[in-house]
């Protein structure tokens, strides 16, 4: 297994939080708030509007090839599109399965980092699972992208550009289904988002502000998931974005999560599910917590009680993953009949409870799954 990772990879334990210092990808129409790209045109000596055309084309028809773009003059259409449209993802290969409605891209960056991207339509939806950052800092020994290392963070613009590809493809009738829209986006790829923050709430805001601002999905179908950055939580709680927040708890117990997501010790289970409350709270949205059940390591009925205790009566749902195993990985997924009494135990405290399916599997889809083949 090769990785995109420069940085090695992180000893047990190892987090990483400041990613390595790199060159930056280019600036996009995608970075800018609508006022940022006015400027950004003005600049470039054209007229303001031109910027809501540029963001017309984009946002509402999904069209980042400023040659097509022909209610500009030519010599603008040249000078805005090297300076707003630089090419940011490049497809390296597509993988299809469910009959064409679940889809994994590997991207290549502009410095050669590989990131992946997961479009999965339902009968009712359509979710876009995104990356955040090249890698990861978080070194969760279960997850693949974490035994990888942090290679960098990404832009706003390459974050909503893994958005926009998978809108193109749907709007184009290229999905089994017929033409359609992404209708859910989650920040389930490779990264924590909340330690890339700034280019991630960009990217939530340009997803949600209606066209020609943004792509107009609902915030309430956008997740942002982490591995618990107590004080992120709190900042994001505070942005007035609804979006749902998913937290990645895993174990109940302290001794535990303390090995299965390193984060924690830093910031322990207590405090992780307060900064949760607060966001549930504060958002009116209920917090999802993410439980991926790994044979005889953390799917005791013991814990599912413990959990239950500390979640009951809480706007919270809790969603079960069962474990996709990383190459080479020493876990697995738990017994169909541990999983069905994890879930029992959850109910008896009347804490919702989902399992969730493992869409993409075969194409190493699933997450955590990102990359890490290449
Ligand atoms: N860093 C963020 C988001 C990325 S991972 C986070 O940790 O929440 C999205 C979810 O997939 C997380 O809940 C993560 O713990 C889980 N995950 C990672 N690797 C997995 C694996 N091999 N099997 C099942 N779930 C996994």
């Amino acid at each position: 297994m090769s990785t995109t990772s420069q940085t090695g990879t992180p000893a047990p334990g190892q987090l990483t939080f400041v990613a390595p210092r790199r060159a930056k990808p280019a600036r996009h129409l995608a970075d800018l708030t609508m006022a940022e790209r006015r400027a950004a045109v003005a600049e470039l000596g054209e007229k303001p509007f031109r910027a809501d055309q540029l963001s017309r084309h984009y946002f509402d028809r999904l069209n980042g090839d400023p040659a097509t773009m022909t209610d500009l003059p030519a010599a603008a259409r040249e000078k805005l599109g090297s300076a707003l449209f630089p090419q940011l993802l490049t497809p390296v290969r597509e993988i299809t399965c469910d009959g064409g409605t679940t889809r994994k891209t590997l991207w290549r960056l502009f410095d050669g980092a590989l990131v992946e991207s997961v479009l999965m339509r339902y009968s009712d939806r359509t979710t876009m699972c995104v990356s955040s950052q090249a890698g990861c800092g978080m070194n969760c020994p279960f997850c693949a992208t974490g035994q990888a290392g942090l290679t960098r963070n990404m832009s706003t613009a390459e974050i909503v550009e893994q958005v926009v590809a998978g809108a193109r493809e749907l709007a184009g009738g290229e999905v089994p289904g017929g033409p359609g829209r992404v209708s859910n986006v989650v920040f389930m790829g490779m990264g924590e988002p909340l330690a890339n923050y700034k280019a991630v709430i960009g990217a939530v805001r340009r997803l949600v502000e209606p066209a020609p601002e943004g792509l107009g999905i609902s915030a309430r179908g956008v997740t942002v998931s982490t591995v618990g950055l107590v004080p992120a939580i709190g900042k994001l709680a505070a942005e007035g974005l609804p979006v749902t927040l998913a937290v990645s708890l895993h174990a109940p117990d302290d001794e535990l999560r303390d090995t299965l997501v390193p984060i924690n010790t830093r910031w322990k289970v207590a405090e992780v599910l307060d900064a949760a409350w607060d966001y549930a709270a504060r958002t009116k949205r209920r917090v999802s917590i993410e439980y991926a059940l790994i044979k005889d390591i953390n799917d005791q009925e013991w814990r599912a009680d413990l959990l239950g205790k500390l979640i009951r009566n809480k706007l919270v749902h809790v969603n079960l993953i069962p474990l996709n195993p990383t190459p080479g990985s020493k876990w697995t997924a738990s017994r169909p009949e541990d999983e069905r009494a994890f879930v029992r135990r959850l109910e008896y405290h009347g804490v919702p409870v989902t399992v969730r399916d493992t869409r993409g599997r075969e194409i190493d889809g699933a997450c955590g799954q990102l990359a890490a083949a290449e």
